[in-house]
């Protein structure tokens, strides 16, 4: 039987461990931590890996195309972490943070409050919090090493770094993805305001989408009936934590454990927003 020692550890990001299965394939195994405000928080959220990874599945099998994916029920993947781990094809990962946003919301917001433009892309006057843009963009940002910030770039940032073929590559492929997973929650009454991908190149130099897709840690998602411009969204994401952070906490030191109510709202937050999302249930998953 496998066990997770039988592989050697390749990367340890703050949520998820990479480990070497050969040399094509990696293990991604996603933990139950949860980042807030910029924190790794002390408290887990059980089952929150084995849900975002239900959630991965789901949309890289929806989406289809170029993607890591191998499998995600595998004789590979040890018992201890099935549910919240993938095998996937080993990348060279792109060093850009790809995001889309069709809605303004978070450092979005901020930056076209300061210059009425995001990443160099020009909106139009008028704007508010939770706007729809005309268009969806493309608002890169560096992919920052463990302990810094990803910084916002425009697109000549990543001309700068990936070349121009390349860049344009990631724009377009990007907003693409954006559209097609947005049409496709639209139907199933979820705003996706914003979105973050990350891209790696296979041997054959082809472009494939790689790491956890279409989440709640990556993504903004709004519930479209209570989706009114103009103030803060309710969403299918981690914002009771930062509203209980927010409240309970003066920011000095490190973060106070959560509560269990509010551990248990958030758990139940992410189940909803992948049933209501894949129209599966949870129970079935691994
Ligand atoms: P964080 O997301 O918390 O800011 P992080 O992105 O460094 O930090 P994790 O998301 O926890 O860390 O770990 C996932 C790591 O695995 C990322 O560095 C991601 O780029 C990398 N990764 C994802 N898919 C692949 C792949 N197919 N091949 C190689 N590396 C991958
Ligand atoms: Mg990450």
């Amino acid at each position: 039987m496998t066990t997770l020692a039988d592989y050697p550890l390749l990367a340890a990001g703050k949520i998820r461990t990479l480990y070497t299965v050969d040399e094509k394939t990696l293990l991604l195994v996603a933990s139950d931590k949860i980042s807030a405000l910029d924190y790794v928080l002390d408290s887990e959220i059980p089952d929150k890996g084995r849900i975002l990874t239900a959630m991965s599945v789901f949309w890289f099998q929806l989406l289809g195309g170029q993607n890591h994916l191998i499998s995600h029920d595998d004789p590979r993947i040890p018992a201890e972490v099935r549910g919240r781990a993938l095998l996937v094809r080993r990348l060279e990962m792109l060093p850009v943070e790809c995001v889309a946003r069709g809605y303004l919301a978070g450092s979005g917001l901020k930056e076209y409050q300061r210059s009425r433009s995001v990443c160099g892309v020009p909106l139009p006057e008028g704007l508010i919090e939770a706007s729809k843009l005309p268009e969806p963009i493309f608002t890169p940002t560096t992919k920052a090493a463990v302990g810094d910030h990803d910084e916002a770039i425009d697109f000549q940032g990543v001309v700068d770094t990936v070349g121009a073929e390349r860049a344009a590559e990631l724009r377009d492929v990007t907003v693409e993805v954006y559209r097609r997973a947005a049409d496709y929650a639209a139907e199933r009454g979820v705003i996706l305001a914003d979105t973050k991908f990350e891209f790696g190149v296979d041997t054959d130099g082809s472009l494939v989408l790689a790491d956890e897709v279409l989440t709640p840690d990556s993504s903004r998602f709004w519930p479209a009936d209570a989706y009114e411009p103009g103030r803060a969204q309710p969403s299918f994401d981690k914002q009771s934590v930062r509203d209980w952070l927010a409240a309970n906490w003066n920011r000095q030191g490190l973060p106070p454990a959560l509560p269990a109510d509010v551990v248990e709202a958030t758990r139940s937050r992410y189940i909803e927003a992948y049933e209501r999302i894949s129209g599966l249930s949870f129970a079935d998953w691994l």
